[in-house]
């Protein structure tokens, strides 16, 4: 992937976290118990129910997936089979199919409502579905891990973390990475010089459809 200005990024960003607010509401912010109670959260944004159910019943029409999301029925479908963390993440990761409908380049709807495994995403690696999967991915992690709670709890291990946050270890790690992205971004944005000659090369994230769908 190419390089992206800051500026595209800090967009991006920007309306990403303004979308985990709104999403959050008055529960964002300092929490004595910050793990994100994330059922609940879907039944307020309109879900019907989550339900758990076998593997074969989600790979029927979703290879490889974690859940999937039935966009009629508002229904949230997860396989009973992962560990509870998996489960929280893949029903964030829905939320974001819920909230944001992911185009091509030409402007049609891609329809996916799956939260793909690592092996489709291997072979799938490169397509716009997939980097539409790494988006829905990121916005999971900072739905669950939302960066006000995380830096109130920053200086304890990853495992301690991840045990209130209630997701897997691997990704406050990721966390930490990312957190650390948006102070060098929200610091960036002070500096006196052209914004756009500072490029950060460790995000990964395709943002130019975003940004095309923001300015239009
Ligand atoms: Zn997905």
């Amino acid at each position: 992937m190419g390089k992206r200005s800051s500026r595209a990024v800090f967009s991006f960003f920007s309306f990403l976290k303004q979308s985990i607010n709104d999403l959050l509401g008055d529960e964002n912010g300092y929490a004595e118990n910050p793990k994100i109670d994330i059922e609940s959260l879907s039944k307020s944004v309109g879900i019907k129910d989550v339900q758990y159910v076998s593997k074969e019943k989600i790979w029927e029409k979703y290879p490889y997936a974690h859940a999937y999301i039935d966009l009629d029925a508002l229904i949230i479908y997860v396989r009973e089979d992962v560990n509870p963390e998996k489960k929280r993440f893949a029903i964030a990761h829905e939320l974001f199919h819920l909230k944001f409908l992911l185009t091509n380049n030409d402007g049609t709807a891609l329809k996916i409502a799956a939260r793909r495994g690592n092996t489709w995403k291997k072979e799938n690696a490169g397509s716009e579905e997939a980097e539409g999967e790494d988006i829905a991915d990121f916005f999971a992690a900072n739905l669950l891990v939302p960066t006000e709670r995380f830096v109130q709890w920053e200086d304890k291990t990853d495992e301690e973390i991840a045990h209130v946050f209630g997701v897997e270890q691997e990704c406050i790690k990721n966390r930490r990475d990312e957190i650390e992205n948006e102070i060098r971004l929200l610091a960036s944005k002070m500096k006196p010089c052209p914004i756009d000659q500072f490029v950060d090369p460790a995000v990964k994230l395709d943002v130019e459809a975003y940004l095309k769908e923001l300015n239009s």
